[in-house]
Formats: C-alpha cells, sequence, structure tokens
C-alpha cells in the first residue's frame, strides 16, 4: 500500500520535473550552433534534444544491423544456425518455459500435456541432449516403448548423453527379457562408468543368470572397489561365485581348475559347507585325507550338516562300519547336543548294528524334532531291537506324515531344494538358499495323501505283494544308490545335493521294507535280518 503510494508520487515528481525541465528549456534564451565540415546549422535548445534523440536511436539501429551482418557472414562460412540464432533469442526463452512445463507435466504424471510440452520444447529449443531424455521418459510414461527406445538411440550419438541413453535402452530390454542384448547393454554401462551401483547390480544378476561365473567375479570385484558393498558380504559371494566355478569347471572335465575353485571358495568362507563338502572330497579323491578331515572339522564345528557327514564318510569309503563310527568321534564330540551330530550317531550306530548306542544317541529328537528322518530312525531302532511290526509301522507312519525336516530352502521365494546350488531354480536369485525348516505345507499334504496306500500295502500279507502301486504312488525320489557308490566322491555341486536328500531317508524305502517285496533292498539278502534295510539306508547315507 505504501509502497504504490510511493510509486505514484515518484511518477507524478518525474513527470513535473520533465515538464519543468521541457519549460525551462523552450523559455532559455539562446541557440545551439554546430559547424561542421563549412557548414553551420543553428539549433533551438528542444531541438537540439531532439537531434540527441534521434542520434541516440540510429546508432542502436546501426549496432543492430551489425549484429545481422555478423549473422549472415557466419551463415555464409558454414554456421547454419547462426541467423536462427540471431532471429529467435526470445524462441530459446519460450523453449525453456515450454521444457519446464514438459518436466512438471511429467512429475505429475500428465503424460499427454508433457509430451505436448516437450514437442514445443524440442521445436523451439536446440538442445537435445535434455529434449530427448523427457521425451523418451515421457513416451516411457505413455507406454509407447518403441519411441523412447528411439530417443534412446538417439542419445547414444552424444557424449553427454550416451550413459543415459544405454541405460535407458537397458531398462527397455531388461523389461522385454531380452537378457542376451541387456547383458551387452549392461556391460557397455559398466566401461562408460565402472563405479555406477545401479549398472553394477543389473550386470552382476545378469551375470549370474547367465552362469557366467568368471564374468560375475569381475562384476563383484569392482563393485567392492567402489566400495558398494561391505567387504564380508562380497567375500561370502566371492566364495559362492568360485564354488559355482568350481561345478562348472568339473562338469566340463577340467578337474585342475575345478579344485582351485574349490579350494579357493572354502578358504574365503571356511564355514559355507558346500564349499567345504566339495573342498574335502576334492582332497579325499586326491589322497589328502588329512586337508579333508580338517576342513570338515572346521565347517562342522560352526554348522552341522548331513552334506559333511557324507563328505567325511567318502574319506574312507572301504571302513567298516564299526571303524567309520570310530573314526567320527573327533567330529562328533564337536557338537554333540546338534541334532544333526545326534541324527549322523544314530545312522553310524544303526550300520554298526549297534541299537541301544542308537537310541542313545537320537534321545528324544523323535519327538522333539519328528522328521521323517528321526521317525524312520526310530523304526529303524526298534525293528533292529526286535520290536513288534505293529510299533515299526507306527513309526513308519508317523514317518511318512511327519515334515521332510532341514533343506535349501531359498529365501527370497521359500522354494525348497534338494540340493544346494548358487540360483534359485524357481526365481533365479543369487545366493538366497539357506539351509532351513521349509514353510510345511505340501510335503505333509502329500505324506497324507500318500499315506492310505502305504498302510495298506504294508498291511498287505506276504502271498499278495502289491508292488506295482506303493511303488509308483510313492516314488518321489530318483534310484538311491548302491552305497558304494554313496562312498566315492562325488564332487560336482549336483552329487553335493543327491547327498543331502539320500540321508533323509525317502519313504519309498520303507515301504518297501514293509511291503516284503521281492526286489527290495540290501536288507532281504541278509534274510529275515530286518534291520539291514534301514542299514542301507544309513549307509546310503554316509
Ligand atoms: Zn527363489
Amino acid at each position: 500500500m505504501i509502497w504504490s503510494l510511493i510509486k505514484v508520487l515518484l511518477f507524478v515528481g518525474v513527470a513535473a520535473g520533465l515538464a519543468y525541465g521541457a519549460s525551462l528549456i523552450v523559455e532559455t534564451p539562446g541557440e545551439v550552433r554546430l559547424a561542421f565540415a563549412g557548414q553551420e546549422m543553428s539549433l533551438s535548445p528542444l531541438g537540439f534534444i531532439v537531434v540527441l534523440l534521434v542520434l541516440f536511436l540510429a546508432v542502436w539501429v546501426l549496432l543492430r544491423l551489425v549484429g545481422l551482418l555478423v549473422a549472415v557472414m557466419r551463415f555464409m562460412t558454414g554456421d547454419a544456425t547462426a541467423i536462427t540464432r540471431y532471429l529467435d533469442r526470445n524462441r530459446e526463452r519460450k523453449g525453456f518455459d515450454a521444457l519446464s512445463e514438459a518436466l512438471i507435466a511429467l512429475a505429475a504424471g500428465e503424460g499427454r500435456k508433457a509430451q505436448a510440452k516437450i514437442g514445443q520444447a524440442e521445436k523451439l529449443l536446440s538442445r537435445p541432449d535434455v529434449t530427448r531424455l523427457i521425451a523418451a521418459q515421457t513416451a516411457e510414461q505413455l507406454g509407447n516403448t518403441d519411441r523412447a527406445l528411439e530417443y534412446y538411440k538417439q542419445m547414444l550419438s552424444d557424449d553427454s548423453t550416451r550413459f543415459v541413453g544405454v541405460q535407458g535402452l537397458l531398462r527397455q530390454k531388461l523389461a522385454e527379457g531380452d537378457t542376451a542384448t541387456a547383458m551387452k547393454l549392461a556391460q557397455k554401462a559398466f566401461a562408460l562408468k565402472p563405479k555406477h551401483e545401479g549398472t553394477l547390480d543389473t550386470l552382476f544378476a545378469l551375470q549370474a543368470k547367465a552362469e557366467d561365473w568368471s564374468g560375475a567375479r569381475k562384476t563383484l570385484a569392482a563393485k567392492v572397489r567402489a566400495a558398494a558393498l561391505p567387504r564380508d558380504v562380497g567375500k561370502r559371494r566371492e566364495a559362492v561365485l568360485s564354488l559355482a566355478d568350481a561345478g562348472a569347471a568339473f562338469s566340463e572335465g577340467k578337474k585342475d581348475k575345478a579344485r582351485d575353485a574349490a579350494y579357493a571358495a572354502n578358504k574365503l568362507a571356511p564355514h559355507f559347507v558346500p564349499a567345504a563338502a566339495l573342498a574335502a572330497r576334492l582332497h579325499a579323491e586326491n589322497g589328502e585325507a588329512r586337508q579333508a578331515a580338517r576342513i570338515i572339522k572346521k565347517a562342522w564345528a560352526e554348522s552341522p550338516h548331513p552334506d559333511l557327514a557324507s563328505a567325511f564318510a567318502a574319506i574312507a569309503p572301504e571302513e567298516s562300519p564299526e571303524a567309520r563310527l570310530k573314526r567320527f568321534q573327533p567330529l562328533l564330540k564337536m557338537k554333540p547336543s546338534h541334532p544333526e551330530t545326534r541324527l549322523v550317531t544314530a545312522e553310524l550306530s544303526l550300520t554298526a548294528e549297534d541299537f541301544p548306542g542308537a537310541r542313545r544317541a537320537l534321545g528324544d529328537l523323535a519327538e522333539t524334532h519328528p522328521t521323517t528322518r528321526s521317525l524312520a530312525l526310530m523304526a529303524a531302532i526298534e525293528r533292529g531291537e526286535g520290536a513288534a511290526d505293529s510299533v515299526v509301522r507306527g513309526w513308519l507312519a508317523k514317518a511318512l506324515e511327519a515334515p521332510r525336516g532341514e533343506a535349501w530352502v531359498c529365501e527370497a521365494c521359500n522354494t525348497a531344494h534338494g540340493q544346494w546350488a548358487p540360483l534359485c531354480e524357481s526365481c533365479n536369485s543369487f545366493d538366497t538358499l539357506s539351509w532351513t525348516t521349509p514353510a510345511q505345507t505340501e510335503d505333509a499334504a502329500s505324506g497324507s495323501a500318500m499315506l492310505p496306500l502305504i498302510v495298506g500295502a504294508l498291511q498287505a500279507p506276504d502271498r499278495e505283494p502289491e508292488p506295482e502301486e506303493p511303488e509308483t504312488a510313492a516314488e518321489p525320489e530318483p534310484e538311491a544308490p548302491e552305497p558304494e557308490e554313496a562312498a566315492a566322491p562325488r564332487p560336482e555341486t549336483q552329487g553335493e545335493g543327491r547327498r543331502s536328500r539320500d540321508v533323509t531317508p525317502p519313504p519309498a524305502d520303507y515301504v518297501d521294507v514293509g511291503a516284503e517285496d521281492g526286489d527290495v533292498d540290501v536288507g532281504k539278502k541278509k534274510g529275515g535280518d530286518q534291520v539291514a534295510a534301514e542299514d542301507s539306508s544309513s549307509a546310503r547315507a554316509l
């Protein structure tokens, strides 16, 4: 209010001042005389001021003309936009206005408006580095991927926008599922900006998915160098990659490479069970029993695991059950109350036909941790100690309904795996498998569904064997390997998995035993020795 009052007063003051000045000049007597090139000119004071103003105007026009002349000369010498630049100074202003409106519309999710405005900005501005990016993002928002792709491709030609262009194309290709092209683009982006975290993550994920383990290791190293990953996580991932590399080399028959990679993996993460088991097997295969035992003990001290037990057994494949039980003692004493220790002790005692020992080792595990494995062991112990068939059958029925126990479960999608693998079979995530109890839904259900068949088979009299039905119904697993085969080192990761599955006695085994089927198990060969069937399952496990 006061300010507008001041403005009005100021205007009145200036106008009054000018009027007064003009009247003063008009009233002042005298003249201005100009002498130039022999000519003389006399002017009234007011006339002189007018001439001065005209002179100023003429100089201004002259300067503009000189500017235009310069632009024309530049145009003649090859600068194509010089004249337009000269003529369209305010075009640029309008262009930036359109650009800012486009940005705001894009952020507000108004794709159509953003598209219109960016179209204007593109026409008015000669700044493709800026307008292309916004135009591409607008096209993406509108779902016009072809157009977005076109813009991203154009961006590749400009140094300042190349990386963004590659990123845009990479995003598009990933969305399309074209992983081969995406990998090439990610590598290009990595070459342009080796420390860009998002690029490193994308490239790593793509390499892992493509099982390009050595490429993934390089990317991982770059990520650790860029300090984008904690050192211990980097180490663990490196171990996983080494192990994956070992598995791949082994399947290609490159034994030395496999060995080096497996040892490296074990060195990086001594408590990482699959690496320890594989490294130990390879050492044992090489006749280095001491190293193999040392590796397993180190891993077992942290996390007892059936794969470690079978690798430990593989150190001396030919030994007698009694000798094996004895050799295992130092290992079993490390974590005596751990469920895995108790299960392994029970299995080894069973193999050595020490049934009271097996019962002692198992303790109350069948009640506190009822799993297929612990309950099946109970059944074997009962049978070994000469319990009635109905008791044995009771345990077996429970075993069928019980959860399967721990498995390699993906932390991302909860899929349980029979064997450890660097990638989840279901969601392809890298290093997400951990040894834990899977969420029980289907397993127990399928067990119950099979139960009538199996119990029926169990109760079927000897004269009327029904091998076909229970066989097919209860055959979720591949044929179990013979003890000799189990004892032989099987270092590839696939072998690892089979071990872990073998350790959990499959229901099919027990069906065979109960059904008194002719072609059953090793047990039958021992003629009447009912325990032997369970022996074989334990022997297979170890
Ligand atoms: Zn998964």
